[in-house]
């Protein structure tokens, strides 16, 4: 079946906008800019803009374990509503694919019930207990996309450093929330100045940037690929620059709250600002959009992270971490920072596509003739207001609940599949 892609407007190397024309055949783009083959089926793009689908290399989908906060299907519908098209999903479940017959278990569930493209990561230590080192060369072998134990930081050095000489022989990413236990202090939110106004526990950001800063040596002496998660402060992203510039293989991602939002944003002690790493100060909110900018952080990521209205609904302390992301990535970030020209269009989809597609070798993330069929068809103009009842996913614990934003996606295509459509009302 062929479809035909009408009257849309793509980037163009320079970043401009041009009108054109996609073919799909077989799943892969057949044509940009061609005629209308006979027999294909129409789409309509409106004028709109088409974006290569979005790549999200951290996302929590919660199945198996964990289905009362989100489950492949909602999480994966979620995904295709924000317009991404290639998801990576951390092994905090339950069981963790840490082994051949986890890791099975997890790609069957994937292949019974996902929407788009889920590619899963294994763990670094079994039951990412920190402990007992896993597999990764086999984990690898049966379609693991890269590794780590997000949820907590590796605490053994020892432990970092084999898996990293592990992972260097087979090419494979490790990939690392930075957090160290003995810097936690039974933390909540950043240890900076609102946590002390609402009497709250604080983490401060050493927690975070001296595991980074181990982790980069670790990566040198093994001569391994080393992902950063979710970079939130500005010394952690002096680690990371550091790096780079002694030649270390390392690549970092941003979250699209740690970009918008810093610690005098949030109002109350209310759990749906409580996220790991915590939102810190606008001296590391600036330092973040400089990283980006000028490359020290390579992608933005969501970290969708989907918890009950029950488990969010009491207060930071004994809550668990996390905010959703999918729905409100782009429109968000879009309205923002492209409207206001602190970013361009180009800079934005590069982060949300380009970038993390290549940091995983992964054969997505451009829109190119022969390449997968994974477009997100956007309307740069559409107003709308964040409605948390109207999330596909389980998971309504979002800060953004009642902002207004532009740019939101009306058709997901993944593989060549329309994955996402929006419901136009009868006028
Ligand atoms: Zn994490």
């Amino acid at each position: 079946m062929m479809k035909y892609i009408q009257n849309i407007q793509m980037l163009n190397e320079q970043g401009e906008l041009v009108s054109t024309s996609i073919t799909i055949e077989n799943k892969v783009i057949a044509n940009i800019g061609g005629e209308q083959p006979d027999g294909a089926e129409v789409i309509d793009g409106n004028g709109c803009f088409v974006s290569p689908g979005f790549v999200d290399l951290h996302v929590h989908l919660r199945e198996p374990g964990f289905e009362h906060k989100e489950t492949i299907e909602t999480g994966t519908k979620s995904a295709a509503k924000g317009g991404f098209t290639t998801i990576c999903a951390m092994p905090n479940t339950k069981p963790v694919p840490d082994s051949i017959e986890n890791l099975n278990l997890i790609m069957g569930l994937i292949e019974e019930s996902a929407v788009v493209r889920v590619l899963p990561y294994g763990s670094l230590t079994v039951n990412e207990a920190g402990e007992k080192r896993t597999n990764i060369a086999e984990l690898k072998e049966h379609g693991a996309v890269a590794f780590s134990d997000d949820g907590i930081g590796i605490q053994l050095s020892s432990t970092m450093y084999e898996q990293m000489q592990d992972a260097a022989k087979i090419d494979a990413v490790v990939v690392a929330h930075c957090e160290d236990n003995s810097l936690i202090y039974d933390g909540v939110m950043h240890e900076g100045i609102r946590n002390k106004e609402l009497g709250l526990p604080g983490i401060p950001s050493i927690c975070e940037s001296v595991q980074i800063a181990r982790d980069v040596l670790l990566a040198e002496a093994a001569g391994a690929r080393y992902h950063v998660c979710h970079v939130s402060s500005k010394e952690s992203v002096r680690a990371v620059r550091d790096a780079k510039a002694a030649g270390i293989r390392v690549t970092a991602e941003v979250c699209p709250h740690h970009l918008l939002l810093e610690e005098m944003d949030i109002p109350s002690d209310d759990a749906n600002w409580k996220m790991n790493p915590p939102l810190r100060g606008k001296s590391d909110l600036d330092s973040l959009h400089q990283a980006l900018l000028d490359g020290t952080i390579d992608c933005i990521a969501t970290d969708h992270a989907p918890h009950t209205e029950e488990e969010k609904c009491c207060g930071m302390v004994g809550a668990p971490f996390g905010i959703v992301g999918f729905e409100t990535a782009f429109p968000l970030l879009y309205t923002n920072f492209v409207i206001t020209k602190k970013w361009t269009l180009k800079q934005l989809v590069d982060w949300m596509s380009v970038k993390p597609a290549e940091i995983f070798d992964l054969p997505y993330g451009k829109i190119e003739v022969g390449g997968s069929a994974d477009l997100t068809i956007i309307d740069l103009n559409k107003e709308q207001t964040i409605e948390i009842e109207k999330f596909e996913s389980k998971g309504r614990n979002t800060p953004f609940n009642g902002w207004k934003a532009k740019g939101w996606p009306i058709m997901t295509i993944c593989g060549g599949n329309v994955v996402y459509e929006e419901v136009i009302n009868e006028k």
